[in-house]
């Protein structure tokens, strides 16, 4: 079986790359490389891909080095601004679900008292009792006055934290 692998293969796609094949090399690695099918056969392809490269690189046109600074100092204040536009969306998105829920948990903690309030008006509707509703009223806040309390907190502090999280 023909072997694929030679110990001198990487000398010589080494000279070719540093442009030293074959003026410049050792002259036994020259006389291997005349002999060897391998080192023959790099030196003549890694040879012709230089040569391919230095054409192509005469041919390209770099463009300007202010230019190409302007443009990337542009597309990064642009992306900066496009960046700094999401985080407050999210936040606000997150705040409205904040403010939904709570508001929903709020309705369903005091729906009861409202139905059971509406009830008692309406049993007293014919001799409305304002001493009543006044003593029920402050009963109500003082039993439920911690809920409302926490409920408010959390309505406040909820969009403050959103925005905190999306900030990070
Ligand atoms: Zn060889």
């Amino acid at each position: 079986m023909k072997s694929v692998d030679c110990e001198f293969e990487s000398e010589v796609l080494a000279a070719v790359v540093q442009s030293r094949w074959p003026d410049r090399v050792d002259a036994s690695l020259r006389a291997h490389a005349s002999t060897c099918a391998i080192c023959s056969d790099v030196a003549a392809v890694s040879a012709a891909i230089g040569d391919a490269s230095d054409e192509m690189r005469a041919s390209v046109a770099v463009p300007d080095s202010g230019g190409v600074w302007w443009r990337a100092r542009l597309r990064a204040r642009r992306e900066a601004a496009e960046a700094a536009g999401r985080p407050i969306t999210a936040a606000q998105v997150i705040a409205l679900a904040c403010a939904a829920g709570l508001l929903g948990a709020c309705f369903g903690a005091t729906s009861s008292l409202f139905q059971s309030a509406i009830r008692r008006i309406a049993s007293n509707l014919t001799a409305f009792d304002w001493k009543a509703l006044v003593s029920f009223a402050v009963a109500s806040l003082a039993a439920h006055g911690a809920l409302a309390a926490g409920i408010a907190a959390l309505l406040l502090l909820a969009p403050a934290a959103a925005y905190l999280i999306a900030k990070d």
